[in-house]
């Protein structure tokens, strides 16, 4: 972690462009610079205009010289960014030569990981940089870029001071016990630890729509054969992704189609039909179907509003369809049965199918505030909810004996859990791990 050499790495992506970027971070970036460009200095912030030259003097290519010295920079150190043409032979080129002069070429991640670890940002923001280049909808870059400016961050810093304060409250009563006043029982503690368990659970709130809308959710069509699941996949994504026949079992194996409903990135699974079958490779199709059903996010059963019998959905549906309303005549519209939310459709006339994707929203937990969100991780939500559980635990065995020991060592081990999230207190391979899915040149 580290590393002082001077690295480089061509920051634009594959293929051709206007503009290309070759990008280097170290104690020798402008040194290489300047070389590559004939030797004249280069003015810190500036854009210089400058011809870049391969070890016999002969030119690569015209373009433009940025140099920002450290430690305002975005990695910390000296960078500089060479912009050339988006060729790129061009942009090999360029990279070659700042590796002869002595660079090494960068490692996914590796600018962003040298920012963070020169203190320009916190892992958190680190994470939102990788966030905010792979956001899929303009949502998911809106909610990256608050984490980036640090939102997230802010929230998490407040929440390990309050726990800081609550944590020194405590202790202080623990080491001085002779004192008159019983300060654990005079409700300041409990007002405390209320206030810290209510702003935890809002950040988990934002945190759980920010993991949404960044890694989106697995959405699993299941029911009877013949029920309508193919079109229904099929009138969702818009086109003739499933085979549609009235033969039923003809769906055998998983098809999955990515679709967003609201800016939150789904992925439609339809499965073969569960039934009783003789036929091994429908068998095999309905093994897939329950293997995906036990990881969805949402389960979505199919009903035939048409069929002789109307079944009754199975407990663990998060929504039941019940399709072929053209035909039963059912009115659209949501109403539940039991606790199950159902919504009336037809695939093929499309009739309900703007309430089935609001009934997924609703079910998946979107509401309608998602400005107020930033963009976060299932380590963040993991990590939340372990610092969530212990606290209610607790809240529960303080409130019962009034005993601050237990207290105080929990809120030490959230506050390393905190310090886990933001990067204050991360192992190696944590941050290995989060790097390395960054792309070469961020
Ligand atoms: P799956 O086996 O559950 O995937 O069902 P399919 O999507 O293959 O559909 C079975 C049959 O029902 C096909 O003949 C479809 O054309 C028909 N079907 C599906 N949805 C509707 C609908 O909304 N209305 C009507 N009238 N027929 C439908």
């Amino acid at each position: 972690m580290n590393d002082t050499d001077t690295i480089a790495a061509v920051a634009t992506p594959t293929g051709t462009g206007g503009i290309g970027i070759v990008r280097l971070s170290g104690q020798n970036a402008e040194h290489i610079a300047k070389t590559l460009v004939g030797g004249a200095n280069l003015k810190p912030r500036h854009a210089h205009y400058r011809r870049f030259l391969d070890a016999l003097g002969h030119p690569i290519d015209d373009g433009l010289v940025l140099y920002f010295p450290g430690p305002k920079s975005y990695t910390g150190e000296d960078t500089v960014e060479l912009q050339g043409h988006g060729s790129p032979v061009v942009l090999s080129m360029l990279l070659q030569r700042c590796l002869e002069l002595g660079a090494r070429h960068a490692r996914p991640g590796e600018f962003t990981q040298r920012a963070f670890v020169n203190g320009r940002m916190d892992l958190l923001q680190a994470e939102a940089v990788a966030d905010l280049i792979c956001a899929d909808t303009e949502t998911a870059a809106r909610q990256a870029q608050r984490s980036l400016s640090g939102e997230f961050s802010d929230r998490i810093e407040k929440l390990a001071n309050d726990i800081t304060r609550l944590r020194v409250y405590v202790e202080a009563a623990l080491d001085f016990p002779e004192e008159e006043i019983d300060f654990l029982s005079d409700g300041h503690v409990s007002n405390l630890l209320g206030n810290i368990i209510e702003s935890l659970a809002q950040i988990l709130a934002n945190a759980k729509q920010g993991a949404l809308f960044h890694g989106g959710a697995q959405l699993v069509l299941a029911g009877e054969p013949n029920v309508g699941k193919s079109s229904l996949l099929n009138a969702l994504t818009h086109h003739d992704t499933a085979i549609v026949t009235p033969v039923p079992g003809t769906t055998r194996d998983i098809v999955k189609e990515k679709i967003v409903i609201g800016d939150v990135p789904l992925l439609l699974v339809d499965t073969a039909g569960i039934r009783e079958s003789d036929d091994p490779v429908e068998q095999e199709g309905i093994r897939r179907a329950e293997q995906a059903l036990a990881s969805a996010d949402l389960k979505i059963y199919v009903i035939d509003d048409a069929a002789a019998c109307f079944n009754v959905p199975p407990a663990d549906a998060d929504i039941c369809v019940i399709n072929k309303v053209d035909l039963s005549g059912r009115a659209t519209g949501q109403f539940t049965l039991g606790s199950c939310l159902c919504v009336p459709v037809s695939a093929h006339t499309g009739a309900g199918m703007d309430e089935l994707k609001e009934a997924i929203l609703h079910q998946l937990g979107v509401g309608g505030r998602s400005e107020n969100g930033f963009s976060a991780r299932n380590r963040h939500l993991l990590a939340l909810s372990e610092a969530q559980s212990t606290l209610l635990l607790s809240q529960e065995s303080f409130l019962a004996s009034g005993a601050g020991e237990l207290l105080a060592d929990d809120l030490r081990t959230i506050h390393t859990t905190l310090e886990g999230l933001t990067g204050a207190l991360s192992s190696d391979a944590l941050l290995g791990e989060i790097f390395s899915s960054f792309c070469i040149g961020k």
